[in-house]
């Protein structure tokens, strides 16, 4: 694994300025990529990582447009641990610079885990094949979703989830959407309480891939990987649950955590905080920002770092 780049995203991570988990219209977002990137640079960050679900099409068109770490350290001719004390004497970079970032779903023992991953540059379209396989089982399932739908008398058209050039990923979210806008729910959540959330009358589960599978291909592309919100999975009932999950997890390779997230409690933070600290993990920081497709998830800002945060507590 990357572990320079490891390395760099916990320096940042501790010096703030920067969201290391934001999805974009590429996947579930409701900002396009552009979008994203401007409201980064209005919360003067320093570093944006886009971390769509199981594409890489979003932060790909930033990188195109924008300057990804790559291309800074190539200018600038640096190296990551350089480039890092840079951004902490400067304080804030005239633009945030791009992290190409993905989040794949993957099963670790038998629980649905995301994982981010993390590159410095191009390399990470050395997940393309990986991820046109994950694309063909996502079209399947969303066939099956549909034709469940229809089952029940709601007469979705077959090609609503049919990929786009602005949305290549549909999924459920958009099929909720249709759901709203044709009047059988009156919300996006009412239709994953009724129809599309796990166990649902129109639930199809997703073919899985191994932990084991998705590290192989992130440390074949130079990345890091990181496991995203483990306080999502349940593993933060105790110090010991949480450690021995890690710990199963360093087994396999050295990969970070993602400490400070929107959804976790001060107090899971700081556990999550410690079990990074008694491991010696890489951890990280996202808002998982979604724009309106998910509430209470805002982008970080300069000023509201989440580290700092916890260091005032
Ligand atoms: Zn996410």
């Amino acid at each position: 694994m990357n572990i320079a780049l490891g390395s760099f995203l916990n320096n940042l991570t501790k010096q703030g300025s920067i969201d290391l988990h934001v999805h974009s219209t590429a996947s579930d977002g409701s900002f396009s990529p552009e979008e994203v990137f401007i409201l980064a640079k209005e919360n003067q960050l320093n570093c944006l990582a886009l971390t769509d679900h199981d594409t890489n099409e979003g932060v790909l068109e930033l990188m195109d447009n924008h300057v990804s770490l790559d291309q800074y350290m190539q200018d600038q001719q640096m190296n990551l641990w350089k480039l890092s004390k840079q951004i902490e004497s400067q304080n804030l970079l005239k633009s945030p610079l791009i992290i190409p970032g993905i989040e794949l779903n993957v099963e670790f023992e038998k629980q649905n885990v995301h994982l981010l991953a993390y590159f410095s540059g191009y390399q990470i379209k050395n997940l393309n094949s990986f991820l046109k396989l994950q694309r063909k089982n996502r079209f399947e399932r969303n066939k099956k979703m549909i034709n469940k739908l229809q089952e029940l008398n709601i007469p979705i058209p077959s090609n609503t989830l049919d990929p786009t050039f602005s949305e290549p990923v549909p999924g459920r979210v958009k099929t909720a959407k249709w759901l709203v806008k044709n009047d059988y729910v009156n919300s996006i959540q009412e239709a994953f309480d009724f129809y599309l959330g796990d166990n649902k009358a129109a639930y199809v589960p997703r073919e899985k891939v191994k932990i084991e599978e998705a590290l192989q291909v992130i440390d074949e592309a130079n990345g890091f990987p990181v496991i995203a919100h483990p306080h999502q999975y349940g593993w933060c009932q105790s110090q010991e649950l949480l450690n021995q999950k890690i710990q199963h997890l360093l087994k396999i390779t050295q990969l970070g955590i993602e400490v400070f997230h929107s959804d976790a409690s001060l107090e899971q933070q700081i556990l999550l905080w410690q079990c990074a600290e008694e491991n010696n993990l890489f951890f990280t920081a996202g808002s998982d920002f979604h724009g309106a497709n998910k509430e209470g998830h805002d982008m970080y800002t300069a000023s509201d770092s989440p580290f700092n945060h916890y260091g005032k507590k």
